[in-house]
């Protein structure tokens, strides 16, 4: 699996943060966005898929 971001699209909602804490952090400053991990571990791979599913701005590419 591989995850990609656009920082130009996110809104700083954080449900990506919420649904996988592992691959995905806020910037304190604006809240947009930070990737942790691109190529997470396969017991994160169902958190991943739900965090690109909830992101409202559809920033959240997941490639299997
Ligand atoms: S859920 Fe989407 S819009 Fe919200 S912080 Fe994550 S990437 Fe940005």
């Amino acid at each position: 699996m591989h995850i990609a971001v656009e920082e130009e699209k996110c809104v700083g909602a954080g449900q990506c943060v919420l649904a996988a804490m592992e691959i995905f952090d806020q910037r304190d400053e604006d809240g947009v966005v930070v990737l942790l991990d691109a190529e997470p571990p396969e017991e994160q791979h169902a958190a991943a898929r739900d965090a690109a599913a909830v992101c409202p701005a559809a920033a959240i590419a997941v490639r299997e």
